[in-house]
């Protein structure tokens, strides 16, 4: 039999290896040189561009478009990288919908944008394809900095400190560099193991040193770091995993979803990872939309979706919304997880309450549902794990229990900057942390070079 469909429980093998390679081939395929051309054409190239203000790292949008139409992808790649250096991953990963796409006059007025996302995959893919490299480093400035977490946030901080002519060290805690854009983002967002080529991309400027199977609060604490550093940029995300509150969660078979994804990240084969038949997630943002599109591609019969609020309030976008209904994902609304149900030490099912708004406040209604489950995923958010600050000596001024920085992303400890997912204010997106981790390089540059030590 060519596939293992009728496996009991959690199980792989579930389709035959062409599905495999269908279910997570790309999920917006590249733009060829024409169709690029022709998608360039419909910009108006806008003054005061709405699309260049909605992106977190501001690339003049406009410019790389025109550039693209004029028949010139690597200058337009320069000018996304001039701004944002992992421009490759987010035109893959990145919101567009909910950022520079939104926005755009063409959506507006027409519903139909620009495809903005795509046509900056299409000119950065030229590029890297070229390993053209647009930035030289500044002469040695004889200052080192240390980047803890090679994820986005830690990996543009680097380029930008490198490209000033510093030492840059990137501390690592897991195997391989990338951060979530290495073990979190969608398979089908991220093929061809691009989250590495575009790490070998980025330390090719020369200068970035990655060490990894490095942990903060594990083999070396944040004063060894002050002490040995001039400077030191924190961006480790988030490494906690929000908790269900439901009785029973302990079971067999109730997974962290971001642990699971990190797992389908690394297969090497997708048949060798277990899955269940039906598969109950609960969340409503991206992580949920990812692990319950994703089990159901790799062969899960029923997956369920249920968020305690209603549609409106879900942090995930109408397109990842789209997407999960597209692959036969059932998503309810006004249902919070009240206690898994398990037979023999393994889940079952899980008992649900349906819940309403009292006033602005989220209430139970004592109604219950059973949804019959032999895999839930908890998908209800990260937190950050202030334990690996400690130990310092000063401990870091914490807000909302995560880093507190200001504008530039200066904590409270002189020498120490922070940005991504770690810092409280943020918005959780890769985009984002690119952002947050060239500004506080910036500010660390500034710091360096007009004080000579931070
Ligand atoms: C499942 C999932 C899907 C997502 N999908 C999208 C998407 O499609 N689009 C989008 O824009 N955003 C998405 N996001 C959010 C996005 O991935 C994050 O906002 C972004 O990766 C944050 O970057 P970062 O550098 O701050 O943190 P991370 O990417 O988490 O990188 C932090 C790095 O620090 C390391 N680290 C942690 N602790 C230590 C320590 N003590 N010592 C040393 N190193 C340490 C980690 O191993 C990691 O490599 C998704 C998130 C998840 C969880
Ligand atoms: S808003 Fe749309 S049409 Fe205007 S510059 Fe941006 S992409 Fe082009």
């Amino acid at each position: 039999m060519a596939t293992g469909h009728f496996k009991q429980g959690i199980a792989g093998g579930r389709l035959s290896p062409e599905q495999y390679a269908d279910n997570f081939s790309d999920l917006h395929p590249p733009l060829d040189h024409h169709e690029a051309l022709v998608e360039s054409d419909r910009c108006y190239f806008c003054y005061d561009a709405p699309c260049m203000n909605a992106c977190p790292t501001s690339i003049d949008i406009p410019l790389f478009i025109r550039q693209i139409s004029t028949g010139n992808p690597i200058g337009s790649a320069k000018t996304i990288f001039d701004q944002n250096i992992l421009g490759g991953m987010c035109a893959r990963v990145c919101p567009t919908e909910t950022l520079c796409e939104e926005v755009c006059v063409r959506e507006v007025a027409e519903g139909k944008p620009v495809q903005i996302g795509r046509l900056q995959r299409y000119a950065t893919d030229v590029a890297m394809a070229e390993n053209k490299q647009f930035y030289p480093r500044a002469a040695p400035t004889g200052k080192t900095a240390a980047v803890v977490g090679a994820g986005p946030a830690g990996l543009a901080a680097a380029h930008r400190l490198a490209r000033h002519g510093h030492e840059v060290t990137i501390l690592e805690a897991r195997p391989k560099a990338g951060g979530l854009n290495e073990y979190g983002i969608a398979a089908y967002k991220s093929i061809d193991n691009f989250a590495q080529a575009e790490v070998d991309y980025i330390t090719s400027i020369g200068g970035i040193d990655i060490q990894n199977g490095k942990a903060l609060g594990r083999d070396y604490q944040l004063s060894d770091l002050t002490r040995n550093y001039d400077a030191v940029f924190l961006g480790m995300g988030l490494g906690g995993v929000n908790a269900l509150r439901a009785d029973g969660e302990e079971a067999q078979g109730v997974t962290n979803a971001v642990e699971f994804i990190a797992e389908l990240r690394q297969a090497s084969d997708l048949a060798t990872l277990p899955v269940g038949r039906r598969v109950v997630v609960i969340g409503g943002g991206m992580t949920a939309i990812d692990a319950a599109v994703q089990s159901k591609l790799l062969g899960a019969e029923e997956v369920t979706i249920c968020y305690r609020r209603g549609q409106e309030h879900m942090n995930a976008s109408e397109f990842e919304q789209d997407l999960a209904a597209a692959n036969g994902v059932t998503i309810r609304h006004w249902l919070q997880p009240k206690r898994v149900i398990a037979e023999g030490g393994k889940v079952s099912g899980i008992e649900l309450e349906y819940t309403a708004m009292d006033g602005d406040k989220l209430v139970g209604s004592g109604e219950r549902l059973t949804l019959v489950a032999d895999q839930v995923f908890k998908a209800i958010g990260q937190s950050f794990i202030p334990s690996a600050l400690n130990g310092s000596g000063a401990l870091l001024a914490l807000e909302a229990g995560r880093i507190k920085v200001d504008a530039e992303g200066r904590t409270s400890l002189a020498n120490v900057w922070a940005g991504g997912d770690c810092i409280f204010g943020g918005d959780d997106l890769t985009v984002s942390a690119v952002a947050q981790g060239r500004d506080a390089a910036e500010s660390i540059h500034r710091a360096l070079t007009s004080n000579g030590r931070a």
